[in-house]
């Protein structure tokens, strides 16, 4: 067998298509547009580098974009001051501050103090317990891009075996709770798992998401399984690559993500899509 490729960014390309269009009519009808403020803490290359395409992609599709990019020391309560100004902007529709902060600032402290209804990266506990109880609000995006690409094979989710690898707040918990409404029966793994090959072998599903450069083995891989690979590693080379052993896992899956060009370019566009849903949340439509 020899996978399909889930193509991320051909799909990222076609629903910022639309929402280009939708915003262009958002805009036009509420005189102004959908308005993300996205803060950056220190000097990170490659958080600079993902706020840089974050406003490229809001460019791309009219969403305006408002950047504060502050310097490493940043205290605390400088921070929360800032958000707590954000909170308030009627022209700031969602906020975003870039992961990871330096070790000084306690980051669940800052997300917390978003606005849930501002909370476009989806991970305010308030929107993370309306997925866990089946009324979605803002969804993290990582995992809401990884079911809109599991939902590009026309599966059948009821009777799914689903094993999600990573049980972070950002991607395998929200993961989890997302494969839960789909209707998949599921199962996290985490660094305590013992056996995970014995996991992954009857998954239907498989979500890597451990951060862990070829983790999942190809040959552990059920035949036509859907493979959804979030990890991303930079080879000395410079290339990119995942959690999951393409080479050998492209050849038992069914469908699977290639990394760079799978989940990447999705997370950034349900941040725009989010950002969307809270511009039309705060203007009543
Ligand atoms: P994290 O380090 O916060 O969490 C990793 C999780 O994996 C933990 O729950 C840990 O228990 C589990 N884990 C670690 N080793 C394991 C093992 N041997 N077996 C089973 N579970 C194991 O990481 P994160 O922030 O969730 O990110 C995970 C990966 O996804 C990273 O490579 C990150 O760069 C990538 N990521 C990609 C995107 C994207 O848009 N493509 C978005 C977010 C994160």
């Amino acid at each position: 067998m020899v996978a399909q490729i889930i193509d991320g960014k051909a799909l990222a390309a076609k629903l910022k298509d639309d929402m280009q269009v939708e915003v262009a009519a958002l805009t036009t009808s509420h005189g102004r547009a959908p308005g993300l403020a996205v803060i950056l803490v220190g000097d990170d290359p490659a958080s600079h580098v993902y706020v840089k395409n974050k406003k490229v992609a809001c460019e791309k599709v009219g969403i305006a974009s408002f950047s504060y990019e502050l310097p490493a020391d940043t205290s605390k309560e400088h921070l929360l001051g800032l958000i707590a100004e954000l909170n308030a902007d009627p022209k700031v529709d969602g906020i975003l501050v870039q992961l990871p902060l330096p070790a000084h600032i306690n980051a669940d402290k800052v997300l917390n103090a978003i606005d849930a209804d501002k909370d476009v990266d989806g991970f305010h506990p308030f929107n993370v317990g309306c997925l866990a109880v089946r009324q979605p609000a803002l969804r993290s995006c990582t995992p809401y891009g990884c079911i809109k690409l599991i939902e590009t094979t026309g599966i059948k989710w009821y009777g799914k075996e689903a094993v999600v690898v990573g049980a972070s707040n950002i991607v395998g918990r929200p993961m989890a709770l997302e494969l839960l409404l789909a209707g998949a029966t599921v199962t996290v793994c985490h660094r305590f798992t013992e056996n995970l090959q014995s996991h992954i072998e009857r998954a239907d599903i498989v979500i890597a998401a451990a951060g862990k450069q070829g983790l999942i083995k190809g040959e552990w891989i059920k035949e036509g399984a859907i493979v959804i690979d979030v990890g991303i590693h930079r080879l000395e080379d410079g290339s990119l690559t995942g959690d999951v052993d393409f080479d050998t896992a492209s050849k038992r899956a069914g469908w699977i993500t290639p990394v760079p060009g799978g989940v990447g370019p999705m997370t950034i566009t349900m941040l725009l899509a989010n950002t969307i849903t809270a511009f039309k949340q705060h203007v009543g439509v």
